[in-house]
This record gives structure tokens, C-alpha cells and sequence, in this order.
């Protein structure tokens, strides 16, 4: 129910005005973005590499509904990727497609992204694209494997969610396609005719998943920090003798740093997504959405800041 209720307020630019003008904003977001600018996230990116771990860095934004501002964060996205150039980081970008224009015309985002891919390719960066709400979900995939993939390769990637009801059908097919896959639960409010609502169907599927993806997949990417699935691709791997070069895990900047820790050192694969910008508010609230707990943790943390700034 708060979870919904939240979902539905990350829609909500006016609510983000609000909060903004109310000058709590950087604090209420500190915990899951690593700052607005490209140097916050790139000294977040220098730190994760220091304990061995990648990255996969997100400059905010989506539902973009101007062609200007949608070619602006082709721009931005193409300097974020000469900036992991130059300084040599392990680090990876993921973007949406509504960040590239997908709303405006479907044209518009595929000319962006193949400017963001070529600058990709020639630097040797693979680029992830995330999957937004199931509105997005069969266009997304569409461009991916009629237009993208084929062009650019191994180059770029998409991203399943073990929620939708489709989804065995299109880890299958991108299989077939040795295409890339990130697998994640799914982050939306979504209604029961596409999507999975039980916590333990979705958990069911997301194991399914993650099982065919491992034995057959292109080095997938296991995006979760449910201890149960992780155990259970832990066990799968060594039942099956699958070395862990073929998958990593990934998990979001600020969520269970303990384990991403752990998981390191116990020699797997492991990339935190680090999202950056200005443009954080939808970001921040699918975050809380998953975990109201958050919004007690966030208040008190900043409470205690108001308190001892004074
Ligand atoms: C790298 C990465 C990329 C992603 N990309 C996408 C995408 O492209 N599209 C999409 O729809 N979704 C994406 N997601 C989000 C994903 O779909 C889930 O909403 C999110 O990961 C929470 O699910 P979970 O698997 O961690 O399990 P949950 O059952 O939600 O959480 C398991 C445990 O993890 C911890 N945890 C999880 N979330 C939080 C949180 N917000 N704050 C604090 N602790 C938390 C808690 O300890 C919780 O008990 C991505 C997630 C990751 C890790």
C-alpha cells in the first residue's frame, strides 16, 4: 500500500518541486545517488574500484518529451563515457530509453542511442539499457533486437524483469540472440494482467530465470540483494560447475554494502549501479517504494543533520 503510494508519487514533477524548494533535497538523496554532478559519481565509481568492485554509471533522467533536452543527455551520456575513458576506470553506463526520446518519437531515440553506442564501441564501454514500466516493455526490447543489437552487438544490453508474466518468453528469445541480459525484479507498479504481484511468484520466476541465463546466457548480470536468491545462484553455480567469470552480481550504490563486500571477496563478479544528476526524484522514490523502512531511516538522518548543523 505505501509502496504504491510511493510509486505513484515518483510520477509526480510537482511533488519534486516541493521538495526542492523546501531545501532538503541533496539530503533526502544522499543515500542512494551519488551526487548531482559527474565528479560526485566518478569519485563514488574511483572508491567501489578501489575495493575491487565495477560500476555502471546512470546519469538520472527519463520521460523526456523535448528533443533538445533528449539529444542534451545523448550529450551528457557521451561525456560520461569519455570521462570513464580518460581516467580509466572499471565502469560501465546504463540509460533509459525515454532519457533518448523513446516518448517522442522512436525514430529520434534510436538515432540518439546509435550515437551513444558508436562513442560506446569506440571506447570499448558497454552500455546497459534499463527497462522502465511495462508500457515501455515490448518497444524497448523491439529496438533492442531489430535495431541495436544488430548494429552494435555485445556492445550494448537490455534488461529483464522477473515480474512480468512475458518475461521467460523473451529471456528465450534473447538467449537465442546471445544478447546480453541484466536480470532484476522489477521496479514499477504494474497491473496483474503483465505482472506478477506475490513477492513469492516473482521470486520463483526471477530463480527460473537466473538458472537459464547462467547455464546459457551471455554473461548475464544478477541484479538483486535478496539473500535467498543470491544463496540460490551460489548453489546452482557450484551444482553445475559454472565458473564465475560467466555472470556478476550487481546491486544499487547504498543497498547492502556488506554484501557487495562479501560477494567480492569471495572472488565473485561484482558492479554496483551508481546513479548521478539532477534529476533524481522518480530514482529515489522506486528506492523507497521497496523498502518504506527507508523513509524513517532518511528522516532521521536528516533530522540529525538539521539538528547538529545548527
Ligand atoms: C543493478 C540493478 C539494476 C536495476 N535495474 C532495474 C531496471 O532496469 N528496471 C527495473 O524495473 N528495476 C531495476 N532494478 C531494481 C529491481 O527491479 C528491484 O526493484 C530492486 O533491486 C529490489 O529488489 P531485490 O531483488 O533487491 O529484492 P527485495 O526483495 O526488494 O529486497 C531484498 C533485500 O534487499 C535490501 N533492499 C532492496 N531494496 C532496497 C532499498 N531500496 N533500500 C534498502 N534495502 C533494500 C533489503 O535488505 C531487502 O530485504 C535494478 C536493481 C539493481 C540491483
Amino acid at each position: 500500500m505505501i509502496g504504491n503510494t510511493l510509486l505513484w508519487l515518483s510520477e509526480r514533477q510537482g511533488v519534486f518541486e516541493f521538495i526542492k524548494r523546501h531545501g532538503f533535497s541533496k539530503k533526502l538523496a544522499a543515500r542512494f545517488v551519488a551526487g548531482e554532478t559527474l565528479d560526485g559519481a566518478i569519485a563514488a565509481v574511483r572508491s567501489l574500484n578501489a575495493h575491487g568492485i565495477s560500476a555502471s554509471l546512470d546519469l538520472l533522467g527519463e520521460s523526456v518529451c523535448d528533443e533538445r533536452q533528449a539529444e542534451s543527455a545523448r550529450d551528457e551520456v557521451i561525456g560520461v563515457l569519455d570521462r570513464i575513458a580518460a581516467a580509466q576506470l572499471d565502469a560501465n553506463v546504463s540509460v533509459k530509453l525515454t532519457q533518448m526520446g523513446l516518448d517522442i518519437d522512436s525514430e529520434v531515440c534510436v538515432r540518439n542511442m546509435c550515437d551513444v553506442l558508436s562513442s560506446a564501441r569506440q571506447h570499448g564501454i558497454f552500455v546497459r539499457i534499463d527497462m522502465e514500466g511495462s508500457t515501455y516493455t515490448e518497444r524497448t526490447l523491439r529496438l533492442f533486437s531489430e535495431r541495436l543489437h544488430p548494429e552494435f552487438g555485445d556492445v550494448t544490453g537490455v534488461v529483464i524483469q522477473s515480474y512480468m508474466r512475458r518475461s521467460a518468453g523473451d529471456v528465450d528469445e534473447l538467449i537465442e540472440m546471445q544478447a546480453r541480459v541484466r536480470l532484476c525484479k522489477g521496479a514499477y507498479a504494474e497491473p496483474k494482467e503483465v505482472a506478477f504481484q506475490d513477492r513469492g511468484e516473482v521470486s520463483r520466476s526471477f530463480a527460473t530465470l537466473l538458472e537459464r541465463l547462467v547455464e546459457r546466457g551471455n554473461y548475464p548480470g544478477i541484479a538483486t540483494h535478496d539473500d535467498v536468491l543470491i544463496d540460490h545462484t551460489l548453489a546452482f553455480v557450484e551444482r553445475k560447475q559454472i565458473p564465475s567469470e560467466r555472470f556478476e552480481f550487481q546491486m544499487l550504490y547504498g543497498v547492502r554494502r556488506d554484501l557487495q563486500d562479501r560477494l567480492r571477496r569471495q572472488g565473485f563478479n561484482m558492479r554496483v549501479y551508481v546513479p548521478f544528476g539532477t534529476q533524481w526524484y522518480p530514482y529515489l522514490m522506486r528506492r523507497l517504494a521497496e523498502r518504506p523502512a527507508n523513509i524513517a531511516f532518511i528522516t532521521m538522518s536528516v533530522l540529525k543533520e538539521a539538528m547538529f548543523s545548527k
